[in-house]
């Protein structure tokens, strides 16, 4: 099946605005995904319908809030084949699912024990893991990059000992765009018996995930990368772990039962999610999952790998341009800066021309540590990206070196 990207984006309105005068061409998704207005649909459905609390309610409204987002889950469940729809969490984002399994694992960390996790990570996949470290007298490893822009797999062997408590790496890179060779990381850690946790924020909307097939211990990620609205995010964790873990946060709903004397949690996944959830952010990624499987992720990912190439073809032909990072295994981003010009400058003026790109250290600053910048220039593209896009783009982009070398 050819993909038919007109089509795609008309489920798109905010694609047809102008910026600063000029159609937008937005190039920011490893920031944050538009949301097709089937999943804006749902979301007004949802408060002009059967808005209500969900779990607790005997009444109708509540009963069908209840019933579609425990539907979501089970969409979640079998997009990330996960086992049990137990195993899925609702939280707030990545970094909130990551602070709760830092939070949670904390205490089988003994002094002198390690944690270990790349050096390509964002920052909300160092700090929690620093944290805990510090609070247990732990040491915080890091698996190095190669002049590539690769993690050093022979690297992270040489790290494993048995010291090694937890390992924490993203699926993909997103000041890089790399895809990390999960699988083999994942395998090498287990043999080590340590326990991984994998930061799917930006694998999850461009590679088909398979939690079991993986054998992943926590994978985490954020609804808004994936087309679905901010405040809303995964944590899968294994059934085993997360019922030993405790929780995060006390309060309503995940509880048994409460005395003065002492409370029982309840039953997974309710004892990690104290408190009203995000109900209709759960509904809406759920949507959003739906709208992904309709296009189909294979037809997706065929079409961004097109995207990716063409992009990266015409962005070489710059004189002074350099790609940062692997070119072989990647999703479609590309951070690059133009000889010394700084990325912020270069930045600005394309927003001028209508082209919204990220610039800076992505929150990855290692990374640009590593290559002794201090930030590149990140067009990050989605499956509603056309042909034409990139060509402005390029245009656009010689335009504003020519303006700048001046
Ligand atoms: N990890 C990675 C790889 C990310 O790209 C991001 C978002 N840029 C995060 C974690 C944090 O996600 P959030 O801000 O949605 O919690």
């Amino acid at each position: 099946m050819s993909f038919d990207v007109e089509k795609v984006r008309s489920d798109f309105p905010i694609l047809k605005r102008e910026v600063n005068g000029n159609p937008l061409v937005y190039l920011d998704n490893a920031a944050t995904t538009q949301k097709p207005k089937q999943v804006v649909d749902e979301i007004v459905t949802y408060y002009n319908t059967y808005n209500a609390n969900i779990h607790r309610g005997v009444h109708t409204l509540s009963q069908e809030a209840t019933k579609a987002f425990e539907k979501s889950r089970e969409t979640i469940q079998h997009y990330i084949n996960a086992k049990y729809s137990s195993e899925v969490i609702f939280t707030a984002g990545t970094t909130f699912g990551i602070n709760m399994v830092a939070y949670g694992l904390s205490g089988i960390l003994k002094a002198g024990d390690e944690v270990v996790i790349s050096s390509a990570e964002h920052h909300s996949n160092i700090v929690p893991w620093q944290v805990i470290c510090k609070a247990r007298g732990a040491k915080l490893k890091t698996i190095p990059l190669d002049d590539k822009g690769d993690l050093d797999i022979e690297g992270f062997r040489v790290l494993l000992n048995n010291r090694v408590k937890l390992v924490a790496f993203n699926h993909v890179s997103n000041s890089l765009g790399t895809i990390n060779p999960i699988k083999e990381m994942i395998y090498l850690a287990h043999q080590n018996d340590s326990i991984v946790l994998v930061d799917g924020a930006q694998g999850v909307s461009h590679i088909p995930i398979d939690v079991q097939d993986l054998d992943i211990d926590f994978y985490v990620f954020s609804g808004h990368k994936i087309y679905a609205p901010t405040g809303i995010g995964i944590l899968y964790g294994k059934e085993h772990l997360l019922e030993n873990m405790p929780p995060y946060q006390g309060g309503g709903e995940m509880i048994k039962e409460v005395t003065f004397e002492k409370t029982t949690y309840a039953d997974l996944p309710h004892k990690f999610e104290a408190g009203t959830p995000n109900i209709v952010g759960g509904i809406a990624l759920g949507r959003a999952i739906d709208y992904l499987n309709d296009l189909g992720l294979e037809n997706v990912n065929k079409y961004e790998r097109d995207i990716l190439k063409e992009a990266t073809r015409c962005l070489l032909q710059i004189e002074g341009l350099k790609i940062y990072g692997s070119s072989n295994k990647k999703v479609p981003v590309i951070s690059f800066n133009v000889e010394m010009i700084h990325p912020y400058d270069i930045g600005s003026i394309l927003d001028q021309m209508g082209i919204a790109v990220r610039t800076g250290h992505h929150c990855t600053q290692p990374v640009m540590d590593r290559y002794k910048i201090p930030g590149t220039v990140r067009a990050s593209f989605a499956f509603y990206n056309t042909l034409q896009e990139i060509d402005i783009l390029v245009k656009s982009l010689e335009k504003a070196v020519k303006m700048l070398k001046v």
